[in-house]
């Protein structure tokens, strides 16, 4: 089962706790550069570093967020009240353009980013609280996303359905101009085209020549039985849409599941607590006592303790992504009669004239205990 296990926002950055914003955005924009996906291709392992590296950034970036974030950890920022925060993936083809366009002032050479190439959409991410029997037993669920779409009309070129867009005469389709100062040539982001190389001279009516749309999705997910708290589901292709013809990103479902008021859980194992009374731990007998799958009789043999365990094999969880399932254990509490009927306290009184005061067991260790005082 895949878990979660953030690392801290500053030890993905490289930086400490102190490190002022420039900073930051220094550190950041070496990761972003180093793990870029241009620069990794079909390196899966770059692509998370650069998401890790660029969710940090999102957040120690921002204020507020860096604030709640010191106080709170990764709960003050995953937007832990459920549902989905646009907040918590960025756009890197964004945060990247500035960065990119300065690139040549840095010594960085020919690494022109070119918007216009395909681009995979973003991974998004949506929180979900379940209740304790629907991650055992799994759920249908119904997500209402709000994500990026390509746009229909135009087939995502942001041009009037019947026209093309035009190489950026600003630019020449580079997407970049240089122009001098003092002995630096610089090379800057093409302000006609925003970098793209192309522009559109008729914009599509539907998207305003955006070539995408922000749309509200309704997606249905088959939650598995077994999932647990912390339960990563990945939805492929269900991120938002791509770039020029690029794949969409994945969809995550986080899994955060309730307490129950009668079992707990732990791995795919229940606990529960059973009382018996007194004459039941004694004397053994049958109580009715409850899995997740209803009532269960359990034999409690005579002479049961407080605290004694009981395990009901097969009982527990269906395992997420094996065949089997784990064991119920029932932990037996034995509650000991508040007040007496006149009729219970003789019978009891009775039965304690045939009992020692001591137990039995305990009687050794009271001689040995007297015998050295004696002694
Ligand atoms: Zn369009
Ligand atoms: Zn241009």
């Amino acid at each position: 089962m895949a878990t979660v296990e953030k690392r801290d926002y500053y030890e993905v950055l490289g930086v400490s706790r102190e490190t002022p914003l420039d900073e930051i955005k220094k550190a950041y924009r070496k990761l972003a550069i180093k793990f870029h996906p241009d620069k990794n291709p079909d390196n899966p392992e770059a692509e998370e570093k650069f998401k890790e590296a660029a969710e940090a950034y999102g957040v120690l970036s921002d204020d507020d967020k860096r604030a709640r974030y010191d106080r709170y950890g990764h709960q003050g920022v995953s937007g832990a009240s459920g549902g989905f925060d646009p907040n918590q993936f960025t756009d890197f083809a964004d945060i990247l353009g500035d960065f990119f366009g300065l690139g040549d002032l840095f010594g960085g050479g020919g690494q022109r980013r070119r918007t216009n190439r395909a681009t995979r959409g973003s991974d998004l991410r949506y929180d979900l609280q379940l209740e304790f029997e629907e991650a055992v037993f799994g759920k249908e669920v119904s997500l209402t996303l709000p994500k990026i779409v390509a746009c229909q009309s135009c087939k995502g070129t942001g041009a009037k359905p019947g026209t093309q867009p035009s190489t950026c005469s600003g630019c020449g389709g580079r997407g970049q101009v240089r122009f001098s100062q003092g002995f630096f040539a610089v090379a800057r982001t093409c302000p006609q085209c925003g970098g793209a190389g192309q522009v559109i001279k008729d914009p599509c009516a539907t998207c305003n020549g955006a070539g995408r749309l922000r749309e509200e999705k309704v997606i249905s997910v088959a939650v598995p039985a077994g999932v647990d708290e912390g339960s990563r589901l990945r939805v492929a292709g269900e991120g938002e849409a791509g770039s020029n013809g690029g794949p969409a990103g994945d969809l995550y479902v986080l899994i955060s599941v309730k307490d129950h008021a009668h079992f707990e859980r732990r791995d795919y194992d229940i606990h529960s607590e059973q009382p018996v009374t007194l004459t039941q731990a004694a004397l053994g007998g049958e109580v009715k006592t409850l899995t997740i799958e209803g009532e269960e009789t359990l034999r409690v043999p005579a002479g049961t303790q407080p605290g004694q365990v009981f395990r009901l094999r097969g009982k527990g969880v269906q395992f997420v992504d094996a065949s089997g399932r784990g064991d119920h254990y029932v932990h037996v509490s034995v509650r000991v009669p508040t007040t007496l009927s006149a009729e219970q306290r003789a019978l009891l009184e009775k039965f304690a004239e045939t009992e020692g005061e001591i137990p039995p067991e305990q009687k050794g260790v009271f001689d040995k205990v007297k015998d050295f005082f004696a002694g």
